[in-house]
């Protein structure tokens, strides 16, 4: 498999970790987002490294990938802890881990291995599902419940989540309580930033918090997303904060045969690289 561009740093000589998480134990509806990472590398190669946004190279910072995980399907625990034990050997080099999974569950193992280092540390959430359900299914264990676990993890007023437009009306409930919820929308994310300051942040971006009619390629689809342009302003904004990780999940490319999903997947995660990087 050729590496994610740009990626071609030795892992000494990285600042950054790219790795693929290929897992979708426990998606709801429809499942393929193990398939993420192959296409992700793939097609990356059709993205240029610079970024006219950012004015900003890839080939300037010290990049690695270091593959995919090796994980067991049909055994969610294990899957998770090997994640865990991977971001936490990254973090104890030094580096920070990129995560592209998968489904989103797996954000929540490379938040515990980060909260080990960074006690303080805060989440950035775009998606269009809440992901606060205690349960689904009976399963604790979900990439429905996902930020439910992160919040067990890190506590109350850490959890920043927008664009979100999906969930039961108690999870809206629950988060007045317990995360900063921005429905629709990434309004009053600049205003976030400035009360986020220097703490340490974990971003995660769940593809489809984007408009399906742009990114179709997801498991879960929920009209009424915002547009490629409005997540790389935010992406660009996110630059201003401490971001001692990140991921990218649940692209879910055989679902959009005209391949745009994945080429905004790629486009996302050099964005989210550069603004991470620029400042350091
Ligand atoms: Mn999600
Ligand atoms: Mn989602």
């Amino acid at each position: 498999m050729p590496d994610f561009i740009g990626f071609d740093s030795s892992y000494e000589k990285a600042e950054m970790v790219l790795f693929g998480a290929p897992f979708d134990g426990t998606v709801s509806f429809r499942p393929g987002a193990r398939f993420a990472p192959e296409a992700i590398r793939k097609d990356s190669w059709g993205l240029e490294t610079y970024s006219p946004y950012q004015d900003e190279d890839l080939e300037t910072y010290g990049l690695s990938d270091a593959g995919d995980l090796e994980l067991p399907f049909g055994n969610t625990a294990k899957a998770l802890d090997m994640i865990e034990r991977h971001v936490r050997s990254i973090v104890r080099d030094g580096k920070i881990p990129f995560m592209v999974g998968g489904e989103h569950l797996v954000t929540y193992p490379a938040v515990k291995a980060l909260r080990e280092k960074h006690e303080d540390i805060c989440v950035v959430h775009f998606d269009a599902h809440a992901d606060l359900r205690d349960e689904y299914l009976g399963e604790k264990l979900s990439h429905a419940t996902v930020m439910r676990r992160v919040w067990e993890t890190i506590g109350d007023g850490r959890i920043y989540q927008y664009g979100i437009r999906s969930g039961l009306r108690g999870e809206f409930e629950w988060a007045k309580r317990h995360t900063f919820l921005r429905k629709f929308s990434l309004e009053g994310f600049n205003e976030d930033c400035r009360a986020i300051g220097d703490r340490p942040v974990y971003l995660t971006v769940d593809m489809d918090v984007l408009d399906p009619s742009a990114f179709p390629g997801t498991g879960t689809p929920e009209p009424g997303g915002i547009s490629f342009n409005e997540l790389l302003g935010a992406i660009d904004s996110a630059g201003g904060l401490n971001v001692v990780g990140a991921d990218v999940v649940e692209l879910s490319p055989h679902y959009d045969q005209s391949g745009i999903s994945t080429a905004a997947a790629c486009k996302t995660i050099r964005e989210m690289t550069l603004a991470i990087l620029r400042k350091k």
